[in-house]
């Protein structure tokens, strides 16, 4: 069935769609309610963000949007260090979408919920005129244990610097699916809740935490390194990337430190625990090709170790990048 504005009337057609497809793939005892607001359980430190997702395409190898939108909400909570307990999720839809679309993206977004460890506790569902397309707004809220503070501006001199694993899957994923060229390139959509538990658990001494997404690695480190007044030296050998999405990036002319992903993330973490993160993220669900790559100085910006042994800084993106990635 295709969305019409009467879907978005707040009076029966409205009630339908909510039932049909939102509610089946939700369900718990908050939300099916159905009140006006959600009265949860929480004390102590609360970590709340808020993003939207307007990808294009709302399909894509690796995941969808729904997926995206628990995702990218749940690591922005993670990277202060938040354990992720709520969302919402808030659609709005054009007319003319599909509802068997609409059920596979609620259905996704549930089950990535479930991974995450987070129940839907909110949403709401607009109806604009339009072509078809679908986006979507999360809200998430976490709570952030006793004596864990993770911030920018902690980056510390001699700190190690981590990555979760390959760059650039994502933007090359999405990239590929537009031009239609064939590849085996997925999207690595993925929530890090087990990495990110594990290392607080073990006790790392994690000093700064950001996922790696639109703008890519070379932005998460300038501004690592402006909010903490400190440099970053990298060594290209050690970054890792598949050699499919190396090739990708070659042949189109990208470049792998300013291209997105949408399950990574990059840990400084104290010197004399850096081995050991290492092996906690390698252990860990989406980590099995984390690497040290480099450190903190005590210089300004982003300078890279070639692998043909020269230096090259490595600036924020500018200008748009790929639009819609997220
Ligand atoms: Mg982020």
């Amino acid at each position: 069935m295709k969305i019409t504005m009467a879907h978005g009337s707040g009076g029966r057609a409205t009630s339908q769609l909510i039932n049909d497809v939102f509610k089946n793939a939700n369900s718990n005892p908050v939300l099916d309610m159905m009140e006006d607001a959600a009265v949860v359980a929480g004390s102590g430190r609360i970590a709340v963000t808020t993003d939207s997702f307007v990808i294009t395409p709302l399909f894509f190898k690796g995941g969808d949007i729904g997926r995206l939108a628990v995702c990218g909400t749940v690591n922005d909570l993670l990277m202060r260090g938040a354990i992720p307990k709520y969302i919402t999720s808030a659609y709005i839809i054009e007319e003319g979408a599909d509802t068997d679309d609409l059920r596979r993206i609620a259905e996704s977004m549930a089950e990535t919920a479930r991974e995450a460890g987070v129940i839907v506790v909110a949403g709401d569902t607009k109806v604009t005129e339009g072509s078809g397309n679908v986006y979507i707004n999360t809200t998430g809220v976490g709570f952030v244990p006793e004596d864990t503070d993770i911030k920018s501006s902690d980056c510390k001199l001699g700190d190690a610097l981590i990555v979760s694993g390959d760059l650039g899957e994502h933007h090359a994923a999405i990239m590929s699916r537009r031009m239609g060229i064939e590849n085996n390139i997925k999207s690595d959509c993925a929530p890090l809740g087990e990495m990110v538990m594990n290392m607080i658990d073990a006790g790392i001494e994690l000093h700064a935490m950001r996922d790696i997404t639109r703008g890519g690695l070379g932005t998460v480190l300038n501004e690592l390194a402006s909010a903490s007044g400190c440099g970053f030296e990298l060594n290209e050998a050690d970054i890792p990337v598949t050699p499919e999405v190396e090739g990708f990036a070659r042949i189109l002319g990208l470049n792998i430190m300013h291209m997105g992903n949408e399950g990574k993330l990059a840990a400084v973490v104290a010197e004399r625990d850096a081995e050991r993160a290492l092996g906690i993220i390698k252990n860990s669900r989406y980590g099995a090709a984390a690497a040290i790559i480099g450190r903190v100085t005590g210089g300004e910006g982003v300078v890279m170790n070639t692998r043909l042994g020269g230096k090259r800084v490595i600036t924020e993106l500018f200008g748009e990048g790929l639009p819609r990635i997220c």
